[in-house]
């Protein structure tokens, strides 16, 4: 098992140094459900933190076939030729029942996967949303150590996920397709309120009009929604990732931005409350797992259940008897 050949050091050390093998083996344990695993991930964890959260972190959304991959492919390759290093990570917690990831897929971003100063990685693909995200977010502190400047986390814009990538990155980019005019139908609320910059893709060609349009259509309904905590007025873009047009726009936005919330503090404070989220997600996690795993738990609980469902018992009576069995094993 190469996993072995390093120690918790030992990786840290390659990974500040910019080993992009080593960073990827790391992130592998990371990822990994084995305890002795998770034991060397944390460490390495720890090692690598101080030298992290210099990046700038983006989050990526939208639709299946909106562009997401074309998009990242002529952003990244953007950032690189500004003399730039960038990581995309994904989070995608359906991937394991599709089988195989559709995000973060090298195969998808043609130029950036055959680039030095490009680390792309599948989303982690076992286990919650919860679980799959915590994963993520450690990874994004060892690419940040390894060097990268710039993180990217892409996610498909149509569950939950999207809360969770808005929880660990500094900008929340939205893509969008002109439609038939009634785009604004069928994007949940939420995600409109989470973005800090909506950007209307496929605008080439005879779509130019209908981007615009579209476009127009979103700032309307952006102005209808309060102020966001940051301060700043979300943007709206239109460029065509294919045919490269207006990308330099796109990061001039999110530079615009970044200059905004650092210079009102802004920057920081969500910095840290997505460290404290974090924390308590963690622990949320392990105690969830620790209670559901717990054999003597796993074999109670469907009698529980058959009580619930055939009215024996009410739900918190045998949530009561579920919690009491668990605390009592210890005692
Ligand atoms: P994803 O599923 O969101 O990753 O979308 P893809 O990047 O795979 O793109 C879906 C389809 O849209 C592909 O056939 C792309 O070639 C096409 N596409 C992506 N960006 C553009 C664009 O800017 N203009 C045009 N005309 N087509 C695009």
């Amino acid at each position: 098992d190469y996993r072995k050949i390093y120690t918790a050091q030992e990786y840290a050390e390659g990974i500040l140094k910019g080993d992009i093998a080593v960073l990827s083996q790391a992130v592998t344990l990371v990822e990994s459900s084995k305890p002795e695993h998770q034991v060397v991930a944390q460490a390495i964890i720890e090692k690598c933190l101080p030298a992290s959260g210099k990046s700038i972190r983006v989050g990526i959304t939208g639709v299946p076939g909106s562009g997401k991959s074309t998009s990242i492919d002529a952003f990244g390759m953007h950032l690189i030729e500004q003399g730039h290093r960038l990581a995309v990570l994904a989070i995608d917690p359906s991937s394991e029942r599709s089988k195989g990831s559709i995000l973060g897929d090298k195969t998808r971003m043609e130029k950036l996967s055959v680039d030095k100063n490009a680390f792309i990685r599948p989303s982690p693909s076992a286990g919650s949303l919860g679980g799959v995200a915590r994963k993520t977010r450690e990874t994004i502190i060892l690419c940040e150590a390894a060097g990268f400047d710039y993180i990217f986390v892409e996610t498909v814009g149509v569950g939950q996920s999207e809360t969770a990538v808005h929880s660990m990155v500094d900008f929340f980019l939205l893509i969008q397709l002109a439609g038939t005019g009634d785009e604004l139908q069928g994007i949940k609320r939420g995600i409109m309120e989470m973005a800090d910059g909506i950007i209307i893709n496929k605008a080439d060609g005879d779509n130019i009009d209908k981007a615009k349009m579209a476009a127009r259509h979103f700032k309307n309904a952006l102005h209808l929604y309060p102020l966001s905590e940051s301060g700043w007025s979300p943007e709206v873009l239109t460029y065509s990732g294919y045919y490269k047009i207006g990308i330099k726009e796109v990061w001039n936005m999110v530079h615009r931005f970044i200059d905004f919330v650092k210079e009102s503090g802004y920057f920081d404070r969500k910095r840290n409350e997505q460290s404290k989220y974090w924390m308590y997600e963690t622990i949320n996690e392990r105690l969830k797992n620790d209670f559901y795993r717990n054999p003597f738990i796993e074999s109670l609980m469907p009698k529980l259940e058959a009580d619930v469902l055939s009215a024996r018992k009410s739900s918190f009576v045998a949530a009561k008897e579920a919690l009491d069995a668990y605390y009592d094993q210890d005692n």
